[in-house]
């Protein structure tokens, strides 16, 4: 993956509340376009995985809980900037501290249920985007 791109998930607390078409719609107008997309659930061990970096912090078990719970939205998004510009549309991690505008103040519930994931590096973004799509899943 190329450092253009970015991963995402509109976590389960976002899809409940039906916020999956004002998600898209704020990362459609902040000019990042699809390149990935498939609607699926995180296994216990699919969550474990991907939040490995987490698996010592106190709220690891209820990370894995909340994000298994129900279906989630995974995506790739391709941007100038990607990462960065991403990480700016989604806000702090704590909902209660992200800007005005963003998809957090917008979206989230609390510091654990905040809507959306967004990747930290162009690293991260590749390993992250190969998680959960294949090659031929990339368009
Ligand atoms: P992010 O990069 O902004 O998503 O934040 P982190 O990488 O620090 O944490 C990963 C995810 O773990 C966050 O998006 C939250 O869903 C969850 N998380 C982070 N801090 C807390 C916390 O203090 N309590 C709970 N319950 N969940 C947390
Ligand atoms: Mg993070």
């Amino acid at each position: 993956m190329s450092t253009n791109r970015t991963f995402t998930m509109i976590k389960p607390d976002a899809v409940e509340n039906g916020h999956i078409g004002g998600i898209l719609e704020k990362i459609s107008s902040a000019g990042f376009k699809i390149v990935a997309m498939k609607y699926t659930q995180l296994s216990t061990r699919d969550a474990e995985a991907f939040y490995a970096v987490h698996s010592e912090r106190p709220f690891f078990g209820e990370l894995v809980e909340f994000m298994t719970r129900g279906p989630i939205v995974a995506a790739i998004l391709e941007k100038d900037n990607a990462v960065e510009d991403f990480r700016a549309l989604i806000g702090a991690t704590n909902p209660a501290e992200a800007a005005e505008g963003t998809i957090r103040k917008l979206f989230a519930t609390s510091i654990g249920e905040n809507a959306v994931h967004g990747s930290d590096s162009d690293e991260n973004a590749a390993i992250e985007g190969a998680f959960h799509f294949s090659g031929r899943e990339i368009f």
